[in-house]
């Protein structure tokens, strides 16, 4: 360590969701306690803070929600995550936000930022770093962390070495790492003696069994989605899917992809699992049923491609009747039977399509796993193994169903951890 390098009360390493809300909460609460801001360093690897930010809720940052039920956010430890939700709640959080100039406004459950920008958040948090004094190193990749008796040595990737009382690893998961999260707060906390769960891909697209999908690529349908392993029902929504080349995308698919994520293994899915689409509702069937029936009756020369016509778009109607039948579509429709007819309308209840796996973190917009959770203190976000060090946002093993979950998990533990790290350093000061 040279004379002059200045040793800081607090590094924080990302200035994402996480990392710029701890960063602006130690700086609060420091004011608070000892009438002065605190020395305060937050290093980014990218060339400005909150890039991933800016692409949260397709540019209009879906912040949180109006149902805060615990069972969005899921862990290896669900009680550990919900304790700490419940010292800070997403009404302090809307709370903090709304401080620093980020008003919200609600459509159906789902909370935006009042202006429905994501970039006017990342510019309400660099506005609120700058008043409080947050120092700012942008282009600084960190590589390992040390610690040597109390201090923290930070060495960054372009040669600089850093020097704090206390570390933030606010640094992200694996996923979207084109966004700069490329996993790296694992190694280190493990080197610390942390225990890290694999990462893992969720809001992601699944893979799924594509000769249909395939065919019907960039075509979207509302539905009523059920991922089941045999005859148990593992997760169900109600939304868009959309067909891919690979498989089913779209955000009905993306809140069930989580459970496809956790039973997925190196070598595939540890159960077999079935996505099944129920295009229309019971009574919607029954009409549908009795309509077919008429249609047998009265078109009977036409092909059975004609069969769904103004029940569902065409290219899909086809393919649906494929699956169903499994015979061409240039048989007449005289020639179905009720056997056929009872197909039919069973695959329009449940059109299935075999699960294969995920996209990968590439692709996803969270990570599931991380740092095992138990290992730090819900009360402050403290190390238990490593005094002085303390993590928050997604690099720990906390993960949000969509619909703004992750967003709030990482607002609200940066700010437990800002405010814990104000705390701490006040304790030591009155030692
Ligand atoms: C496309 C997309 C859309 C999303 N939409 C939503 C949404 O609408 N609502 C919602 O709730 N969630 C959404 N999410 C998830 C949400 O963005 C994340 O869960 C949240 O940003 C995590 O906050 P964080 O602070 O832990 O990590 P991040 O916000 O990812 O910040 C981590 C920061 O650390 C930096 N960093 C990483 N490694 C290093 C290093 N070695 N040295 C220095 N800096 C480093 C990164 O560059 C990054 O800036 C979305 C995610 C994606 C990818």
């Amino acid at each position: 360590m040279t004379e002059q390098a200045p040793i800081w009360d607090l590094i924080i390493i990302g200035g994402g969701a996480s990392g710029m809300s701890a960063a602006v909460s130690y700086q609060k609460m420091h004011m608070d306690r000892m009438n002065s801001y605190g020395q305060v360093l937050v290093l980014e690897k990218n060339d400005r803070v909150g890039k991933k930010v800016l692409a949260t809720g397709n540019g209009r940052c879906n912040l949180s929600n109006k149902d805060m039920a615990l069972t969005h956010f899921h862990s290896h430890e669900t009680a550990w995550a919900e304790s700490v939700l419940r010292l800070v709640d997403s009404e302090s959080v809307l709370t903090f936000l709304g401080e620093i100039g980020i008003p919200v406004a609600s459509e159906g459950n789902k909370i935006f930022p009042m202006s429905k920008s994501a970039s006017s958040v990342v510019d309400a948090f660099r506005f609120a770093m700058k008043e409080c004094n947050v120092s700012l190193e942008t282009d600084a990749e960190v590589e390992s962390i040390e610690k040597t008796e109390d201090i923290f040595s930070v060495y960054t990737k372009n040669g600089n070495a850093f020097f704090s009382n206390h570390i933030i690893v606010a640094c992200g998961g694996a996923c979207a790492p084109s966004l700069g999260t490329t996993g790296d707060g694992y190694k280190w906390l493990n080197k610390f003696g942390h225990k890290v769960f694999a990462p893992k891909p969720s809001i992601v697209q699944v893979v799924t069994d594509n000769s249909v999908t395939k065919t019907l690529s960039g075509l979207k349908l509302d539905c009523d989605l059920s991922l089941n392993s045999k005859d148990m029902l593992l997760a169900h929504q109600y939304g868009e899917v959309l067909f891919t080349d690979y498989g089913l995308s779209g955000p009905a698919v993306f809140q069930v992809s989580g459970v496809v994520s956790r039973y997925n293994r190196k070598n595939g899915l540890s159960i077999p699992m079935t996505i099944s689409l129920k295009l229309f509702n019971d009574e919607e069937l029954r009409l549908i049923r009795v309509e077919i029936g008429r249609r047998i009756s009265a078109w009977g020369e036409r092909t059975l491609d004609q069969l769904l016509i103004g029940i569902l778009p065409g290219k899909i109607a086809s393919m649906l009747l494929k699956s169903a039948l499994a015979r061409p579509l240039s048989i007449l429709i005289a020639t179905l039977s009720n056997e056929d007819i009872e197909k039919i309308v069973k695959t329009l209840k449940a059109w299935k399509f075999e699960v294969i796996g995920t996209k990968s973190l590439e692709f996803a917009q969270t990570t599931i796993g991380g740092a095992d959770v138990s290992e730090f203190s819900y009360e402050t976000m403290e190390s238990n193994l490593v005094p002085g060090l303390f993590a928050c946002g997604e690099v720990l093993d906390v993960d949000g169903d969509c619909g703004g979950y992750n967003l709030t998990w990482a607002f609200a533990s940066g700010i437990l951890a800002g405010r814990s790290v104000a705390l701490h350093a006040e304790d030591e000061h009155a030692e």
